[in-house]
């Protein structure tokens, strides 16, 4: 089954033309990693499949639907930004639960889901915590948990460890790595660092200036990337 199909998928801002005939295909439980410059249009095709944006043509389906006019709570998806975005004003377990109680689930599922993604995360000391009171790490974790509590079929993360210090990155991309073989759901991972897309990714899209540019598995680009600009992102040295 595909997760994710994106055919011939256009955005533009008036006349900035932001993404060009974006074409991918994502597997059920396939780790892929969108890789390029800063302003090349990632977190444009983020928003846009998760339904933040509307595409200006083309068309996205999930899990074999087409889903261009379905709102975003109904996609099936949980985003992760890269500035946590958590609510200031709810403690943790508020955060985590406040997509589940609007969208009216029993209390006892809540309760479940908290707890177990809790658990999945060491958060289980500071539900009582406000996001004040946590480190960096911690709030990163907390933005983690609040998408897996909604169990999605579809993660979308925006380059969610670049606010974080070098050691803190590497654990929690360890960390990223063990969710997705726990929970088996497909993931779309935005980065711009060549370590994270190397060791995390199934298969890596590059983009440059709003287009594909290749897609393959770490080892087919790094080996044989299709031109200077993917060898530069990703390629041997040699
Ligand atoms: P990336 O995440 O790869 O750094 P973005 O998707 O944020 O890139 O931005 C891609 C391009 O789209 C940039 O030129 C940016 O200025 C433009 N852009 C993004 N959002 C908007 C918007 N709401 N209105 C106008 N231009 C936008
Ligand atoms: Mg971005």
């Amino acid at each position: 089954m595909t997760a994710l199909s994106l055919r011939n998928v256009n955005k533009s801002f008036g006349d900035i033309h932001v993404l060009k005939d974006i074409n991918i295909e994502v597997e059920e439980g396939e780790f892929v990693v969108f890789v390029g410059p800063s302003g090349c249009g990632k977190s444009t095709l983020l928003r846009v499949i998760a339904g933040l944006e509307d595409a200006t043509s083309g068309e996205i389906h999930i899990a074999g639907n087409q889903v261009n006019l379905t709102p975003p709570s109904k996609r099936g998806i949980a985003m992760v930004f890269q500035s946590y975005a958590l609510y200031p004003h709810l403690n943790v377990r508020g955060n985590m639960t406040l997509a589940l109680k609007q969208e009216g689930q029993p209390k006892a599922v809540i309760e479940e889901r908290v707890q177990k993604a809790a658990n999945m995360l060491d958060l289980g000391p500071y539900l009582d915590r406000y996001p004040s009171e946590l480190s960096g790490g911690q709030r990163q974790r907390v933005a983690i948990g609040r998408a897996i509590v909604r169990e999605p079929k579809l993660f979308l993360f925006d380059e969610p460890l670049s606010n974080l210090d070098a050691a803190l990155r590497m654990n929690t991309r360890i960390e990223i790595a063990n969710l997705h073989s726990q929970l088996g759901a497909s993931m779309i991972y935005v980065t711009h660092d060549q370590t994270e897309a190397m060791t995390l990714a199934d298969k890596i899209v590059v983009l440059r200036d709003g287009r594909v540019e290749q897609i393959g598995s770490p080892m087919e680009l790094y080996n044989n990337p299709a031109n200077q600009f993917v060898a530069g992102f990703l390629g041997s040295p040699s």
